[in-house]
């Protein structure tokens, strides 16, 4: 190899161990993410937790130890698919789980700029305790409800991460000036055409000043992260630290 050859890069790459793994690419085959998926830039592998059952009836759950209703995730066999998946002990292991930990925009951003994850998808009533803890599972919830399976929440993750890859969204602007990466909402996007049902596109978004637009944006942000999630209004970065991320 000489000095000016490109490094190559191994696309990033999501292990899903799932017991549903037709369940995979799903939507994630479709659009930006599925040309994205067809042209190499990323790769995904789902892997059937069942695979790594050892009794003949292919089992993978139990019943919960103290009682209750539904049955657990066995540790030995999640375990096991962990271990058959053999990612490099840097890829972050996931688990998704109601549990967990809200998945944010800068995790996400944390997640996209490594190498990939691995991503278990639980079922049942969750999986066995011991599990997370020998293969060091970092849960991960997409919201305050419960869903019946991982898998959703785990095409949620992906396809986060996705399209924060480089080559995969047409412009990387729309990626860096969105919801959350100046940790306000988004303003309101108009398109034409230029009056619907009586309502014109606000005057100031087709005077051409771009000062006084985003001065527009910016407050409109501001007003509807006030209004929707004062607790982000309450975390959001300084003004100042932000100002050259707004769309102008
Ligand atoms: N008994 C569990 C509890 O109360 O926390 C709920 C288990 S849920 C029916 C089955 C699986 O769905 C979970 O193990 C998890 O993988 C997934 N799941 C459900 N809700 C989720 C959420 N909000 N975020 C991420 N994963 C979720």
């Amino acid at each position: 190899m000489t000095d000016t050859a490109p490094t190559w890069h191994a696309p990033w790459r999501a292990t899903v161990l799932t017991l549903f793994p037709e369940i995979f690419p799903g939507p994630l085959g479709l659009s930006l993410a599925g040309r994205a998926l067809a042209g190499g830039l990323w790769a995904l592998e789902a892997q059937d937790i069942r695979d790594s059952a050892t009794d003949r009836h292919r089992s993978v759950d139990d019943t919960p130890a103290g009682g209750g209703p539904g049955m657990v995730l066995r540790a030995d066999v999640l375990a096991a698919a962990i271990d058959a998946a053999a990612t490099a002990p840097e890829v972050p292991r996931l688990l998704m789980s109601p549990r967990g930990r809200p998945l944010t925009q800068a995790r996400v951003k944390e997640l996209a700029a490594g190498s990939g994850a691995l991503i278990v998808c639980g079922r049942f009533e969750g999986v066995d305790q011991r599990v997370i803890e020998a293969r060091n599972l970092e849960e991960v919830s997409i919201g305050d409800y419960v869903l019946a399976g991982g898998e959703i929440a785990a095409l949620a993750l992906i396809d986060a991460c996705v399209r924060l890859l480089p080559g995969v969204m047409g412009k990387m602007e729309s990626g860096t000036e969105e919801s959350f990466s100046a940790g306000l909402l988004e303003y309101p996007q108009y398109t034409r055409p230029q009056s619907f049902e009586g309502r014109p596109i606000p005057e100031i978004l087709t005077s051409g000043d771009h000062a006084k637009v985003a001065a527009w944006r910016r407050a409109e942000a501001e007003a509807l992260t006030r209004a929707r999630r004062p607790d982000l209004w309450k975390r959001r970065p300084s003004p100042d630290a932000t100002k050259n991320t707004t769309k102008g």
